[in-house]
């Protein structure tokens, strides 16, 4: 038995970070984690071809925060590997593209007329506020901030596709946080004002490692294990022994390992499971398909939507945009995002059968590259997006109810607190409940609730 102040569950970027800050605060530490290598959903994965390597994060990373604190943390931690990189993404839509975010000098020059219309009419209406905020679903609250043509267009195949439901039936927190668009009327202000601030900003301009996001928590893994910490690679948790509202042991399929405190970043609906406590929460898969090309520019857009709902990917991305260290000179690269559900027949489809489906779709959106393609591979992520229906938070308040009677446990991370959350937040919440364990001033509630606002999140780094 192995035995240690403090076990993490999870050797992901919020593990990590969470095990360097309490071994440099003297405590022992012991991270497990159940794939081969660290890093979650924060990996790179590589295609090698001879030579030549490809570089893929699990869905292309960028790296933003306001916190000046994790920023230099970040910049210790990767040096000079740490790049700066401008974001350029459009929206492909039947046949045209259009920029994102939505802005409406674009809108006028690249819409149909019956488009142009219908939103004509709907910002008269949100102007002269004859549509009130409706938050009650996703659908309701981007028609009553945006009108009906941009969402019956835009965000309702998009949305459908990428969750697998309608989108009456998603919870309006995800449109809250994660659409990077000003309503209606600040589209307006923003092409009236010229030059004077509207009132959110977006941040276009972004960090990113040289060799691919991957780099962070391998680099946090060597730092963890140069201060003292042990990780524990191929150990996935199984099971718990209780005592006194307390985790007394920790179970892996051929160790046994004891603390008296746990940080949990594994998916929240897995812990409490574990635990004795259906929680009803589930998450939304996705599937790379990465392919090399022997072009030296696919495009020069970071991220492509495609919104057209019988089309297979939801993204398209060119890695080399976020680091020309991503692909090999004179080539390039691009990954799709398949949105699926883990055991699905898109989860389950060979790789050939997924290209032959995928190369029609890129011919439909004028992306002729059949014969560029050098080589090409997939993986997965089944626990990719937090699935975000109308009731999940009732159903977390109750897990996260259920949890708190373990005195010893704080959960972290973007899995493991069940929020849609990027990996500075995620981050965050690691160094809080590594803050919470030293006795500084925070609460678990704090850190389940940690930068929850109704807001847009994506606005201007501090590392620009
Ligand atoms: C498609 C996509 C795009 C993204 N893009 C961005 C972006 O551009 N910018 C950004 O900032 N963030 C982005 N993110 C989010 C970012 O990747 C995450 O917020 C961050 O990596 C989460 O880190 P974590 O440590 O909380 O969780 P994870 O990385 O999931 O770590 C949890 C770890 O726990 C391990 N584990 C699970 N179960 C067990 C068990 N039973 N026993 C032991 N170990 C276990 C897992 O293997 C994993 O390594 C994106 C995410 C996705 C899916």
């Amino acid at each position: 038995m192995q035995s240690s102040d403090v076990v993490i569950i999870g050797g992901g970027v919020a593990g990590l970070i969470a095990g360097i800050e309490l071994v440099k605060n003297a405590k022992s530490v012991t991270i497990l984690e159940k794939e081969p290598i660290v890093g979650g959903q924060c990996k790179t994965e590589v295609l090698k071809v001879g030579d030549d390597e490809f570089r893929f994060d699990y869905g292309g990373h960028r790296f933003i925060t306001n916190n000046q604190k994790l920023l230099d943390f970040v910049e210790d931690i990767l040096d000079d590997d740490l790049l700066s990189a401008q974001r350029s993404s459009v929206i492909l839509h039947q046949g045209r593209v259009y920029q994102y975010p939505l802005n409406l000098k674009n809108l006028l020059r690249v819409a149909p007329l019956k488009l142009l219309l219908g939103a004509t009419i709907d910002t008269l209406k949100i102007v002269f506020k004859m549509t009130k905020k409706d938050d009650t679903n996703f659908k309701t609250w981007i028609s009553s901030r945006f009108g009906t043509s941009l969402y019956d267009n835009f965000f309702a195949p998009y949305t459908q596709k990428l969750w697998g439901v309608k989108p009456e039936l998603l919870s309006s927190d995800w449109a809250g946080q994660r659409i990077s668009l000003m309503d209606l009327k600040d589209v307006l202000k923003k092409l009236f004002a010229r030059g004077e601030k509207t009132a959110r900003t977006y941040a276009r301009s972004y960090r990113y490692p040289k060799y691919g996001f991957g780099q962070l928590p391998l680099r946090m893994a060597k730092k963890f294990e140069e201060l003292g910490g042990k990780i524990y690679t191929d150990e996935e948790v199984d099971s718990f022994d209780i005592a006194d509202n307390k985790i007394e042991m920790i179970y892996t399929k051929n160790h046994t390992f004891q603390a008296k405190q746990i940080i949990s970043t594994m998916p929240l609906n897995e812990m409490s499971q574990k635990l004795g406590f259906n929680s009803e929460l589930k998450f939304r898969s996705l599937r790379f398909l990465c392919l090399g090309l022997d072009i030296e520019n696919f495009s020069p857009h970071t991220w492509q939507y495609v919104s057209d709902y019988n089309l297979l990917p939801t993204r398209i991305q060119e890695p080399k945009r976020r680091s020309p260290f991503m692909s090999p000179a004179s080539k390039s690269s691009i990954m799709l995002e398949i949105p699926c559900n883990k055991d699905d027949e898109i989860w389950k489809m060979n790789d050939e059968k997924l290209l032959e489906i995928v190369k029609k779709d890129l011919n439909k959106l004028n992306f002729n590259i059949e014969e560029n393609i050098i080589d090409y591979f997939s993986f997965t992520t089944e626990h990719a997006y937090t699935m975000m229906d109308i009731d999940y938070n009732k159903r977390r308040d109750k897990t996260i109810k259920f949890l708190d009677r373990f005195e010893n446990l704080t959960m972290a991370g973007r899995q493991g607190t069940f929020r849609y959350i990027f990996l500075d937040t995620a981050m965050e919440t690691g160094l809080m409940a590594a803050e919470l364990i030293l006795g500084k001033n925070v609460s678990k509630e704090q850190i389940y609730n940690h930068r929850n606002e109704k807001i847009v999140i994506e606005t201007k780094n501090i590392g620009e």
